[in-house]
């Protein structure tokens, strides 16, 4: 209907499709494009340059040709406010550094760079600046350019590019400003611009412009590779209003056929091409010759026309369509959309590298694109996300396709800092010279036993042999006194005996009594004595026998040996210990490092996905249902990971290491435990292995703060799957978590217990038992510490608590007053509505509207003055939904609007 009006038969078929290869500035090789040949020769063009601040300015940081990526975070809408409002934002990005980052849990985070970061705040026109403009002016110099727009269903890829902005004037989107840019640059007396609209779905080509026309060839010259569509409308067009009016019939005909063939636009291509045919004065020649070119191409003052071509392209939604439920058509559908992404990823990956081939002909959308992907064609790639938690797969798949298309050595540099791989590597070689320390350290030891040994043998033998021989000696001269006394006493008696003889005759009687009675005496005692020696030589003999005997029994410890024994035992028993730490820190060690090779590996796979040579594979199995198989080895890669981590070192033996008494042991393993805990995929296996119990006695029994903050960290992150919060509650966690939290003075410490608490409060069915045990006041006791972030999670908590009491309310499972209410927490939230910091503001603000909804809440909220910061909420409040809110809960509620009516105040 309406597009025949616009058909223009002088530009249908085959030749106005064409673009003269003979002329210069779609031959430029890259180098010309890298010295930036002043593109004088357009009136005006010099007024119009991008600021230096911008993405374009990049394009002389010595990168030719790469794509130029954007990300754009599409605000909150408003079912994204009630539903994501107590959750932490998954995305933060830091424009200024041109970062974003993507939140893993409660403390951690991954964080990419781009060419530009646009925050939810940018407008349509600094998007336009930013991302096309300088696409815009290379197009208007004559080399083709590309914008595209990649990202899951409703980020606001069509609104950044194809809003025609009626009704407000700042929203309108590249297509519309791109077309302004180039209508004030172009003279309408030389130069034509015209125009075709198609939509790619499923591997068919159909015209938006003239909807019978819907499976329109791609056809390709043999002999120069041109790729045209000349089955396609080519309308030219003279001013704004018509091509403004040309998008509205293309966008009416988009919804059409989507309607007809009964499916949405997000899974179709949108494809608008823009022909720039320009007369130029001969000075072009001057680029030629400074290309190397032949001398006879350059024909001064000779009318040239050159030609260029701007793409912009609206690309199908990027989600991944589930295997599951896809069959039939849907699942045709999902390939052949699949196709067109994967390829184009590929193509974009190949530009990023400046690889020499780019593979085209994968798809119809990339061969569509074939001129766009030449060595002087400019592309920007802008990437949209959207900001629910939800969706935070989706948004990190996207993000990573963003990054492929970043030029590598871009995207390493940025990961030094989170480089693991690296990291893995340098603890690795740690681990090794650790091994080796601790083998040579116990051979050296062995060998110091065995010297040991040998020496105290030695001695033994030494002290045996001295014993033995100052034994004999001993006897040796016992036996020569005996021997002598012997003698002597013999004598003695030979010399008696003559005496007496001599003497017998002149006393007999006298002198005969005396010698005989001393004699006789004397020979007594010598017996006597004789026997003392005896006596006295057996007691020896018997000694000698008694210390042999001990000396057997007792060997080291014999003559004086004991106290270097004492002093080696002591050195044995320090080793042994020191070797039982080493080997305690080389497990701990080792499930470090299996982590990080597991957090290696599965970088190792992003990277060979954007990587060199073959590496596209990683992308084809992220986008087609071919290699689904590999899609879920990633899945089941990940899975092994774990395995082996659990197989090597043991979730059990890790979990023991919670118990050791070493505290270095502890706070190293409930560090293992935590980053265990921070991926999903293992929290299961961590609670069924008992994780969850050693956590909590953690808790009960030890004084570390570190090891509390740690074990309540990851308290918190167990805590936020829902399987696991009654798990929590019926093993006494809350109250072990208000106990840390009332003994507790690190803010970190704090904000770990106060997260872990308000991912409890989230659950309905928990909330009694949470109040009864504590949970609330231990939030308000949480508060002393006014740490920002510490207060942020208790302001969390209290809506999380909020909200739930409040569904609760609507199906009717609950009435009376509110807990919080009856828990004394109303105070404190209405001291803080009106808080410096946005995240406690906005948690305190929605808390209030929840606990507004009820009536029975009214009358305290009223004596307690959050009245007053429902009124003001309802007046200036930043963000529109919670004003919203808050206005239709005043006007709905009669105790409200009857106390401002008392009050005498507005409310409109
Ligand atoms: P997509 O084309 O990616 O599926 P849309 O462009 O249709 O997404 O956007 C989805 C919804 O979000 C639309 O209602 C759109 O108006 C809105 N939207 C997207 N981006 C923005 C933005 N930057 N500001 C305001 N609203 C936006
Ligand atoms: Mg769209």
């Amino acid at each position: 209907m309406a597009s025949n009006a616009y058909r223009n038969g002088a530009h249908r078929g085959n030749s106005s499709m064409k673009l003269d290869r003979q002329l210069p500035p779609a031959n430029l090789k890259s180098s010309s494009f890298k010295s930036r040949v002043p593109p004088s020769q357009s009136p005006g063009s010099a007024l119009r340059r991008s600021s230096p601040a911008s993405f374009a300015s990049k394009g002389n940081d010595g990168v030719p040709g790469r794509v130029r990526v954007a990300v754009r975070l599409r605000p909150r809408n408003v079912e994204e406010l009630a539903a994501d409002a107590d959750f932490a934002d998954c995305v933060e990005l830091l424009p200024e550094l041109k970062r974003l980052k993507l939140r893993k849990n409660n403390w951690d985070s991954d964080t990419y760079e781009f060419d530009e970061v646009l925050t939810e705040f940018a407008s349509q026109k600094r998007v336009y600046e930013v991302v096309a403009k300088p696409v815009v002016e290379s197009v208007l110099d004559g080399y083709n350019g590309t914008v595209m727009a990649y990202g899951q269903t409703g980020t606001g890829k069509t609104f950044t590019l194809g809003r025609l902005g009626e009704e407000d004037t700042s929203d309108r989107g590249i297509m519309v400003r791109s077309m302004e840019d180039i209508f004030a640059d172009i003279s309408p007396e030389t130069d034509s611009v015209s125009v075709s609209y198609l939509q790619l779905y499923m591997e068919a080509i159909q015209d938006l412009l003239d909807p019978a026309n819907d499976n329109i060839p791609i056809v390709e010259d043999p002999k120069t590779g041109d790729v045209s569509v000349p089955g396609a409308t080519l309308v030219e067009i003279r001013d704004q209003q018509s091509f403004m009016e040309l998008l509205r019939i293309g966008e009416a005909h988009r919804i059409a056929a989507n309607t007809k063939l009964n499916t949405e636009s997000s899974r179709s291509h949108a494809i608008l091409m823009v022909h720039v045919k320009r007369s130029v004065m001969g000075r072009e020649d001057i680029i030629s010759s400074e290309n190397g070119d032949p001398p006879h191409l350059a024909k001064p003052f000779k009318s040239l026309v050159r030609k260029s071509k701007l793409v912009v392209v609206d690309l199908a939604g990027s989600e991944r369509i589930h295997k599951s439920g896809s069959e039939g058509h849907m699942l045709e559908e999902a390939k052949a959309i699949n196709l067109s992404l994967s390829a184009l990823g590929k193509c974009i990956n190949a530009l990023a590298e400046n690889s020499p081939h780019v593979p085209v002909r994968d798809s119809k959308l990339t061969r569509l694109l074939k001129d766009s992907f030449g060595g002087t064609a400019r592309t920007s790639l802008i990437v949209t996300i959207g900001p629910s938690p939800r969706h935070r797969g989706e948004t990190a798949s996207t993000i990573l396709f963003g990054q492929r298309a970043m030029k590598v050595e871009n995207m390493l540099r940025i990961k030094e800092e989170f480089d693991y791989k690296s990291l893995s590597r340098r603890l690795e070689v740690q681990l090794d010279k650790l091994i080796a320390e601790n083998e040579r350290q116990q051979k050296a030891f062995e060998d110091e036993v065995e010297r040991i040994n040998v020496e105290a043998q030695n001695r033994i033998s030494e002290v045996e042999r001295s014993f033995a021989d100052a034994l004999e000696k001993e006897r040796l001269k016992c036996q020569m006194d005996y021997m002598e006394s012997v003698k002597q006493l013999e004598e003695k008696l030979v010399f008696n005996q003559q005496k007496h003889d001599c003497d017998g005759f002149t006393d007999d009687k006298c002198i005969l009594q005396v010698p005989r009675f001393s004699v006789s005496e004397e020979v007594v005692e010598i017996r006597k004595l004789l026997e003392n020696e005896t006596n006295l030589r057996k007691v020896a003999e018997e000694e000698v026998k008694n210390l042999r005997s001990q000396l057997g029994q007792h060997p080291p410890l014999a003559a004086g040996g004991d106290a270097e024994m004492l002093k080696l035992r002591k050195i044995l028993e320090d080793e042994a210990r020191q070797k039982k730490k080493l080997e305690e820190e080389i497990i701990i060690l080792r499930s470090q490092l299996l982590q990080l090779s597991f957090e290696a590996d599965q970088m190792k796979m992003c990277l060979d996905r954007g990587g060199t040579g073959n590496a596209f594979a990683g992308l084809d199995s992220s986008m087609s249902p071919v290699r689904h198989s590999q899609l879920k080895d990633l899945g089941n890669g990940q899975k092994a990971s774990i395995a082996t981590l659990f197989e090597q070192v043991g979730l059990q033996k890790i979990l023991t290491l919670l118990e050791s008494e070493d505290a270095n042991v502890r706070i190293h393993a409930v560090k293992v435990v935590a980053n265990l805990a921070a991926e999903e995929a293992n929290q299961k296996k961590i609670v069924e292995a008992g994780g969850l119990s050693s956590l909590l006695m953690l808790l009960r029994s030890f004084e570390d703060e570190t090891v509390r903050r740690v074990a309540a960290g990851a308290i918190a992150n167990l805590a936020m799957n829902e399987a696991n919060q009654e798990l929590i509650m019926t093993q006494g966690g809350i109250s072990l978590l208000s106990m840390t939290a009332a003994d507790a003075e690190d803010p970190q410490t704090l904000r770990m217990v106060a997260g872990a608490i308000a991912n409890l409060c989230g659950n309905d069915k928990l909330q009694m038992k949470l109040r009864s045990e504590g949970g609330i006041k231990a939030l308000l006791g949480i508060v002393r510490c006014g740490h920002p972030d510490v207060l942020s999670q208790v302001a969390r908590g209290i809506a999380n608590f909020a909200k739930c009491e409040s569904r609760c309310s609507t199906q009717g499972t609950k009435s009376g007053r509110s807990l919080l209410i009856d828990e004394g927490v109303l105070p404190w939230i209405v001291q803080n509505a009106n808080s410096e910091a946005p995240p406690i503001r906005r948690h305190i603000e929605l808390a209030l509207c929840h606990l507004a909804q009820h009536e029975v809440n009214a009358r305290d909220m009223i004596s307690g003055g959050a009245l007053w910061e429902l009124v003001r909420i309802s007046h200036d409040c930043s963000r529109e939904d919670i004003k919203s809110l808050a206005r239709r809960t005043l006007s709905s509620s009669p105790a409200f609007r009857s106390e401002m009516r008392r009050l005498r105040m507005e409310f409109d």
